[in-house]
């Protein structure tokens, strides 16, 4: 039975506006799964003469021999994710000619090191495409398309391009997340634009560094804690220094999500004024620790999108993880959360717009993942219609989820 539904235009509250602007030209190969034609699309669409970011790889469906790779133009492959990278020796040249060395590029092969320093790794992918306005405008253009409004870009990689924000307005559709050391450089002005801090407490599922207390499928391997417990300690209590007071915190793994909250329990029965706490991602977390992110005040921000993790990453997750990513009903039903109170929606780009994130959130694997429209409403989408909204097609018999049309309210 099909129906139509009107809803405001998205929040995307987990987003990588600066990096998507740079890499909007870039072959994406979220929707690839085709290996030879990922290779063709490639071959047939990045320039011999400079480095290519190319995006989206999911190295579940397939990845690239070395063989492979010196025959493409030269290019940098990111993982989905932006956790996980491969390159070729013409890349290598490429980036030698534009920055004077390889330095960062070579560290890219080492995954730890990687993970260790994310904010570095895509300031620099932002660096080899660059921002401009034009690719800003782009940008723009296609959230709306998508019935996206607000965005929240979780890594500022400079002030020069924050600055284009402004100049081009955009500042106004959009908050900033910068990470230590880039906030830290930034001038007075510039750092009140920023709303807080940004770290990354583990990796991710794609190069399987995501903290988790199980291994990986058949491997000795449960991901990487970015911090030990003293750092991260030594990290909040920083930002009272810096006079911000909010804090966003990347955990994915259930080794990671519960380190940091015993972290920041830690810090609040010592009296210490806790920072406003954002965790992102929290795909893994248990319904005690759950509770626990409650009583403390956490906010959750989460992925929608992410709950189809549980059939993408079948290869190296257990049952038991598979059950538990994104456990929506959990939070809701047992703990508490509020959706668009402490309960918040994203799509950390992956991929963007209201049609995947309607169909993960009201069709999910797992029952458990569901959201009612009404859920969805109140943690993806800004308060009211005034600046538009989007009109839907929805069958939920067959499934379907359909944008019949974005309107925009300025246009009218
Ligand atoms: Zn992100």
């Amino acid at each position: 039975m099909k129906r139509k539904e009107t809803i405001p235009l998205l929040y995307d509250h987990h987003t990588h506006t600066s990096g998507r602007a740079a890499h909007y030209d870039c072959v994406d190969l979220t929707d690839v799964r085709d290996k030879d034609k990922a290779i063709s699309l490639i071959k047939a669409n990045c320039s011999e003469e400079r480095v290519n970011v190319v995006t989206g790889l999911i190295n579940s469906y397939y990845s690239f021999s070395s063989n492979e790779l010196e025959k493409m133009p030269p290019v940098v492959i990111c993982n989905l994710s932006f956790h996980g990278f491969s390159f070729n020796e013409e890349a290598e040249r490429k980036v030698e000619e534009k920055f004077g060395s390889t330095q960062l590029l070579e560290r890219l092969r080492d995954p730890d090191w990687t993970e260790r320093n994310l904010p570095k790794v895509i300031k620099f992918l932002t660096d080899l495409e660059g921002v401009n306005k034009e690719k800003l405008d782009r940008v723009y253009d296609f959230y709306l398309e998508k019935g996206i409004w607000r965005t929240d870009d979780m890594l500022l990689p400079s002030e020069d391009v924050l600055d284009m924000f402004v100049d081009s307005g955009y500042d106004e559709r959009t908050e900033f997340w910068a990470d230590l050391e880039t906030y830290e450089g930034l001038s007075k002005n510039a750092k009140k634009k920023v709303k807080g801090i940004k770290v990354f407490a583990d990796g991710a599922l794609g190069p399987k560094t995501a903290a988790i207390k199980e291994s990986y499928s058949h491997e000795d391997d449960k991901g990487i804690l970015i911090y030990n417990d003293d750092e991260l300690k030594e990290i909040i209590e920083k930002l009272e220094t810096l006079k911000k007071d909010r804090i966003s915190i990347h955990t994915i793994g259930d080794r990671a999500i519960e380190q940091v909250i015993d972290v920041i329990a830690e810090l609040e029965e010592k009296g210490f004024s806790l920072p406003k706490t954002r965790l992102e991602h929290v795909q893994f977390i248990s319904e005690k620790y759950a509770e626990e992110a409650k009583r403390l005040g956490i906010i959750l921000s989460m992925q929608p999108n992410f709950s189809l993790d549980s059939e993408y990453y079948v290869d190296r997750l257990s049952e038991k993880y598979v059950r538990k990513n994104n456990h929506f009903r959990m939070l809701i039903d047992e703990v508490g959360f509020i959706p668009g109170q402490d309960l918040i929606f994203g799509s950390d780009g992956m991929p963007y717009g209201a049609t995947s994130a309607l169909m993960s959130s009201l069709f999910p694997p797992f029952e458990s993942q569901r959201l009612t429209l009404e859920e969805f409403k109140r943690g993806y989408c800004v308060e009211d219609k005034k600046r538009g909204y989007i009109e839907l097609q929805m069958d939920e018999r067959k499934k379907e989820i359909k944008i019949e049309e974005v309107i925009d309210q300025r246009k009218i």
